[in-house]
């Protein structure tokens, strides 16, 4: 990786917000000056920010105060991002985007297949942090007001809960499986193009790497139409995917 990709800014002054609208940020990095970069730009945009450059004590940190957004590096001293992803999905739905210097699709599925919302590669601009940061936030504000239940024939997705049932028996999905899924159902009888699934799953456009949506597709039809003998779930070729009703 580039060094010093990053630049100091230790000049700027804070922006005004509230104490009661500035939200709580916990980075954790082990590269100490990257780390201290983006303390400096999030301090500047408003947000108050935490600091740890080490994996335990980020957990540590996760489990004694009370954050609205995690920031991890993935290669951590202590304990990886990817650790520290799956063991705070077990009791909290924060929005969490890893910041890391790995590019390979499969680092990036990994990383969102472990609970995560979001994903930046280094090197990258502040300002598409903050953009994804932003998207991260409408995003849990989004899914945390939503109450009701979607229905394709014998599949529920209960929305208040979170909880998918297939047939009255529940299915453990993942994170960005069910938010998949929710998608497609919420869709359903539409033809979804992978751009669109990306948009709208992921927030924003992954450029050339749709076959992420194409990897998901197969955990589905694991999980769901292979398992219970169904067919919910088409493809057409060249375009997208669907979920059908059946009349
Ligand atoms: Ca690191």
């Amino acid at each position: 990786m580039r060094e010093n990709w990053y630049t100091d800014k230790k000049q700027k002054k804070t922006k005004d917000v509230s104490d009661m609208e500035r939200k709580k940020i916990l980075l954790v990095e082990d590269e100490v000056k990257l780390a201290r970069f983006v303390e400096l730009e999030l301090k500047y945009e408003g947000y108050d920010v935490t600091v740890c450059h080490d994996g335990r004590e980020g957990m540590q940190q996760i489990t004694d105060g009370k954050y609205d957004m995690l920031l991890l590096d993935l290669m951590l001293p202590g304990l990886t991002g990817i650790e520290i992803c799956r063991r705070v999905r077990k009791f909290s739905q924060i929005p969490i985007i890893i910041l890391t210097a790995k590019d390979e699709v499969m680092d990036k599925v990994a990383g969102l297949d472990s609970g995560a919302d979001d994903y930046m590669t280094k090197p990258f601009a502040i300002e598409e942090l903050l953009a994804r940061m932003r998207v991260a936030f409408k995003h849990s504000a989004g899914t945390a007001v939503k109450k009701s239940v979607l229905q394709v024939q014998d599949l529920e997705i209960d929305l208040e809960k979170r909880m998918v049932t297939v047939g009255g028996k529940l299915v453990d999905l993942t994170k960005k499986e069910y938010e998949l899924l929710t998608y497609l159902v919420q869709n359903k009888n539409i033809v979804l193009t992978r751009e669109q699934i990306l948009n709208e799953v992921w927030g924003y456009s992954y450029i050339g790497e749709t076959n992420v949506v194409d990897v998901y597709i197969r955990y589905l039809r694991a999980k769901i139409d292979e398992a219970f003998g169904k067919k919910y779930i088409l493809t057409i070729r060249g375009v997208g995917y669907y979920v059908k009703e059946e009349e």
